[in-house]
């Protein structure tokens, strides 16, 4: 834990107690501060009242005269579609509003200033590419601590000693609550239409990403798409230190990746991205090209970057390779919950049998027609079903009705072992293009059931199929 002294002996007021929440509160008081929580949730309440130094107070009701600052969980409003009404008591008191990370910030100046800090957004891609950095930092034998919108709580990781390094995922909500976050390197991957129901409008949450990168010692930019190409030439008008990438063939990149072949327009960097089964695809080439950039910042030679590209393993249920078995591949892309993200996955394999369906999302898989040649066979589950069956037929691709999961794997795999597609890269691919609530708690355990049943399968020969849903 990190613990936050900048605050002692005043009052500082945290409202949304996840997990991020929960870190700030612990750090916090560690720190000496004193605080005050509140959350609408009675169980996040009682498990806060535990921490010492904690008082759980109604905001509503607060004397907010005494309080030096509002600490928000990143996902309560601050601005859309209205500020929450926590928000509108500070303002009205004058009381600023921050984010952990943001603590973090000015943590840092006090006590880690030798500690690097690499922030990292985008619209997509920001997960893999956060985990990417830090394993090739490992590889490189440094000190490295990773969290953020990743994995663990920012103040939960372990404390500032010199030269470590902290590689930090940073949503769009997280910058909004850091007015002074300030990175020795930024990077910021890509910006497309997305949460604009928290932002406004596409040009604010532009706006938000683009100081992340503004704000950085040495900015690393995408150019694959106008609005970060935008940023990345006002950031060089404005005299600033730009890295730029991109995951396709593009000359005024200064690492690119023509025909999935990572290069440094330097010539000091080559680098096959075939070798690394864990970064398929012309989206993950942006991400190895964001990575590999950032990370060349740091003096790492090439030969540590090539290893650890082919090390990677990837993350879960992001076109998680999850085992083998006669020819036939099994891949986890249960985060792929919209048709976008879909498409990354049907767009890197060549004869694909597609497990697809749960609760759809607007669009439906329309968008998906160019990938339809790809697909040997669909099957299909949850609630989308139907309507996914209905633009199926009209590309011509076949499908089955399959409801659930295990009877979608069990119909592929027996199907595969029938086929006769010598020569070509045989794939079952989970990528649903749909939220995963109608029929599981969250994508990951969707994912977590797909990966069970194909162990259970690679491990016995026979995936195992509720007979409840094998009507
Ligand atoms: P994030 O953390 O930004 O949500 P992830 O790394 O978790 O991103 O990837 C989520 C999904 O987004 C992946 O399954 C893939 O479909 C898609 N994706 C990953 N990287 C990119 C990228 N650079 N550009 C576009 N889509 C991407």
């Amino acid at each position: 834990m990190i613990p936050i002294t900048i605050f002692k002996d005043q009052t500082i007021a945290v409202f949304g107690l996840g997990g991020s929440g929960m870190a700030t509160l612990e750090a916090l008081a560690a720190g000496g501060t004193k605080v005050l929580a509140y959350d609408d949730n009675e169980a996040s309440r009682e498990k806060a009242a535990a921490i010492d130094g904690v008082e759980i107070a109604d905001l509503h009701t607060a004397d907010w005269s005494d309080i030096a600052a509002l600490v928000l969980a990143p996902g309560v409003p601050l601005t859309h579609p209205e500020p929450h009404w926590s928000v509108q008591r500070a303002r009205d008191a004058g009381v600023e509003i921050i984010g952990d990370i943001e603590l973090f910030c000015r943590q840092r100046h006090v006590d880690g200033p030798n500690c690097p800090f690499i922030a990292i957004t985008g619209t997509n891609g920001k997960s893999t590419t956060t985990a990417l950095v830090a394993h090739l930092l490992k590889e490189a034998g440094m000190d490295v601590q990773m969290g953020g919108n990743i994995g663990t709580p920012i103040l939960a990781l372990e404390p500032f000693v010199d030269d470590r390094i902290y590689v930090i995922e940073v949503s769009s909500y997280q910058i909004d609550l850091a007015p002074g976050i300030d990175p020795n390197i930024g990077l910021l991957l890509n910006i497309s239409a997305d949460h604009l129901d928290r932002h406004g409008d596409l040009s604010n949450y532009a706006r938000i990403k683009a100081r992340l990168v503004g704000a950085s010692n040495m900015a690393v930019v995408g150019l694959d798409d106008r609005l970060t190409a935008n940023i990345a030439s006002q950031l060089r008008l404005n005299g600033r230190a730009v890295a730029t990438i991109s995951g396709f063939g593009n000359e005024r990149a200064m690492l690119s990746a023509p025909d999935g072949v990572l290069q440094s327009m330097e010539g000091d960097f080559l680098f096959n991205l075939d070798q690394a089964r864990a970064l398929r695809g012309t989206h993950n080439a942006q991400n190895a090209a964001a990575a590999v950039s950032v990370v060349r910042q740091l003096d790492v030679p090439p030969a540590v970057l090539s290893r650890g590209l082919i090390s990677f393993g990837g993350l879960e249920h992001r076109m998680e390779e999850v085992g083998e078995k006669d020819g036939l591949l099994f891949i986890n892309d249960s985060k792929a919950t919209n048709a976008d993200a879909a498409s990354r996955a049907l767009n890197s394999f060549r004869s694909i049998r597609w497990i697809a369906g749960g609760l759809a999302k607007e669009g439906g898989i329309e968008t998906l027609v160019d990938y339809f040649d790809r697909i040997e066979h669909a099957y299909l589950i949850g609630e989308a079903a139907a309507a996914f069956a209905d633009t199926l037929s009209k590309g011509g691709v076949p499908f089955s009705q399959c409801g659930h999961m295990d009877v979608a794997l069990a119909r592929a795999v027996e199907d595969a072992k029938e086929s006769n597609n010598a020569g070509k890269e045989r794939v079952i691919l989970l990528s649903p293009a749909c939220a995963s609530f109608d029929q599981f708690p969250n994508f990951m355990r969707r994912g977590d059931v797909f990966r069970d049943a194909v162990h259970a399968y690679l491990n016995s020969g026979t995936v195992p199929v509720d007979p409840a849903h094998a009507k």
